[in-house]
């Protein structure tokens, strides 16, 4: 896609069903939209295929346009973005996305990014805004720091019907081993000698 002028949106997709309410929002908004799944922080080749089946669907049942970089998906990139501060990683995690996000943009003549993370009650919004008005502030294009989080609920609803994927943990290996910890624990009390 080469080209694009105007009042075109380039929003960073994280997923199927955090896409549903920032992009009905940004359409209300008069904002025109192009997805773009780029996301080397998903954990598990099969886990990306299901998040990237998950946007398809998003957006076919919403029909808006969706990049996939999947000849980029390489999780090394963001072991190497986050290595030395894995207790702390989110933000460099938020930053390789959104400067992959602002270098298409520019790339391909897009107005305006913004991303789906801006939806999630779980991510930290203030270092999200933080890092795409810096991206703006060096590329010249706009960042929407859109609210989306009041349509929490409503995405969870339409996600379900739609039977798009949900997955169960962010993304990275981290998180899923977070979520399963205490499986991880119960099963080594229960292996442990008496
Ligand atoms: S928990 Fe989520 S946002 Fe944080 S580093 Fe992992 S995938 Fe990225």
């Amino acid at each position: 896609m080469s080209g694009v002028t105007n009042r075109v949106t380039l929003l960073h997709v994280c997923c199927g069903p955090c896409a549903l309410v920032p992009v009905q929002t940004l359409r209300e908004q008069e904002e025109e939209v192009v997805g773009l799944f780029t996301n080397p922080n998903i954990h598990g080749v099969e886990e990306y295929f299901k998040r990237r089946e998950a946007v398809l669907q998003a957006a076919q049942n919403l029909d808006f346009p969706v990049i996939c970089l999947d000849a980029e998906y390489d999780p090394r990139l963001f072991f190497q973005v986050v290595h030395g501060r894995e207790d702390h990683r989110c933000p460099a995690c938020y930053r390789l996305r959104l400067e992959r996000a602002f270098a298409y943009a520019k790339e391909h003549g897009f107005s305006s990014v913004s991303t789906t993370l801006l939806y999630s009650i779980y991510q930290d919004r203030n270092a999200i805004v933080a890092i795409g008005r810096e991206l703006a502030d060096q590329t010249g294009i706009r960042f929407l720091d859109r609210d989306f989080r009041s349509g929490w609920q409503a995405g969870i609803d339409l996600s379900r019907e739609w039977g798009l994927y949900r997955q169960s943990y962010c993304g990275c290996l981290y998180s899923e081993l977070e979520r399963r910890r205490k499986k991880l624990n119960r099963l080594a009390d229960s292996s442990s000698p008496a």
